[in-house]
């Protein structure tokens, strides 16, 4: 990625005029600040909380925030294991050396299980065919694969209903029986955790215990059992069973779209860019394409370097939140592909200054959570898709927790 120069020469506008300024950033044009400190203090808050071992989720890049420097944070605040969806995010921390339990949850027919099962990698299974499937790489390069039973207790996305779970029970105990496999965990995901109260989760849980005793009358009684989630772990401790999986809340956002400090989370994520151009404009100017905001008044207007590509999304048009020159300001007109431009009025602004999307919130800048409220989102999407051409920079107080900017892929 691109390093602004350290004598990057900005310009600014004074009493309505265009002067030379000499800016100093020493930061990228645009990009992702992740404090690592941040992630490793969530986990071990959440850990306090569950009160049992903890899989701490880095799946999709660790939700925007770098899978290896995440994992490696996690670990360090006292996770227990790691999850992600594909195996290839499990090989990936693997690559990077690290040792602790990863379950991938989401594998499909046909896939290369062979080499996640020599790197130990456990899997789920919701079906028959896919408990076949493991047991048959299992067998052929030598490993005994470690299972997560999963059952669908009312999501209806992943998991085997309830109706076909007495046989894939009975189905994995029989291989385990015969050494094709080890029963790893039993687990299930609710629909309605951020909804603390909400009936679906009593009946989830309900259902949960149910498939519980289905699997203990086949021999699988003392299998760990996990079900929470973020929202779970923060608000419904008769949903932790035996180990929680929170997401979210490692990153520091609340999936109940509060305060996270309510919890004693923080966020670890910063998105800024480097203002690139100032300039002084009559009222009445149309601003970016369609022209869908107009000055009022003469006004300045600054250019910020992202756009819908780096996952800015395009719907932040005329509402997103950024704070810049001193001041919380909403996006002028349409976000465009690689840039969006905000009004500052008669602020004095710089080229180079730093335009902050979101952050913690602890220094006037808006949150990811203010982001989702202004464009009727979550805050997951809009961390989780931030990037493109965005440099990450990472700051830790562990300097090995740091990837070398040079080997990022
Ligand atoms: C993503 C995911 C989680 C973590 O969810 P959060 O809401 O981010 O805590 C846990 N379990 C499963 C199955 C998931 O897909």
């Amino acid at each position: 990625m691109q390093r602004l120069c350290a004598h990057l020469r900005g310009v600014a506008v004074e009493g309505g005029k265009l002067v030379r300024m000499h800016t100093t950033p020493d930061r990228n044009r645009a990009e992702i600040v992740v404090d690592l400190d941040a992630i490793a203090d969530n986990v071990a808050t959440l850990k306090s909380r569950a009160d049992c071992p903890l899989m701490a989720v880095v799946k999709a890049d660790g939700y925007g925030h770098g899978l290896v420097p995440s994992a490696r944070a996690a670990v360090r605040g006292g996770a227990d294991t790691l999850g992600v969806t594909v195996i290839e995010e499990a090989l990936a921390l693997r690559r990077a050396g690290i040792g602790v339990p990863i379950l991938a949850w989401l594998t499909g027919s046909g896939e290369d299980l062979t080499e996640a099962l020599t790197q130990d990698v456990e899997l789920s299974a919701a079906s028959i065919w896919m408990l076949e499937e493991i047991a048959e790489a299992g067998q052929a390069c030598g490993h005994v694969a470690r299972v997560h039973l999963k059952v669908d207790t009312g999501l209806s996305r992943g998991g085997a209903h309830m109706s076909d779970w007495p046989d894939l029970v009975a189905a994995a105990a029989a291989a385990q029986e015969v050494g094709q496999l080890k029963v790893g965990g039993i687990w299930t995901h609710l629909a309605y955790a951020d909804t603390p109260g909400h009936s679906t989760i009593t009946a989830q849980l309900a259902a949960f215990d149910d498939a519980v005793r289905i699997a203990a009358r086949d021999g699988l009684g003392d299998v760990p059992k996990h079900v929470a989630n973020s929202a779970a772990t923060l608000t419904l401790p008769d949903a932790h069973y035996d180990m929680v999986r929170p997401g979210i809340a490692v990153y520091g956002l609340d999936p109940m779209g509060g305060d996270p400090a309510a919890y004693g989370l923080r966020p670890a994520m910063t998105v800024q860019a480097a203002v690139t151009l100032v300039k002084r404009v009559p009222a009445g100017s149309g601003v970016s394409y369609g022209h869908e905001y107009t000055t009022s008044k003469p006004s300045t207007l600054a250019l910020i370097p992202v756009g819908y590509a780096d996952g800015v999304p395009r719907n932040a048009t005329n509402v997103g939140p950024v704070w810049l020159a001193g001041a919380r300001r909403t996006i002028a007109g349409r976000v465009c592909m690689d840039q969006f431009v905000v009004d500052v009025g008669d602020d004095p602004v710089q080229a180079g200054e730093t335009a902050v999307l979101w952050g913690p919130g602890t220094a006037g800048e808006p949150t990811a959570q203010d982001w989702a409220t202004a464009l009727h989102t979550i805050h997951y999407e809009l961390v989780s898709r931030v990037g493109g051409r965005l440099a990450r920079r990472y700051l830790s107080s562990v300097p090995e927790e740091v990837p070398d900017p040079a080997s990022r892929p």
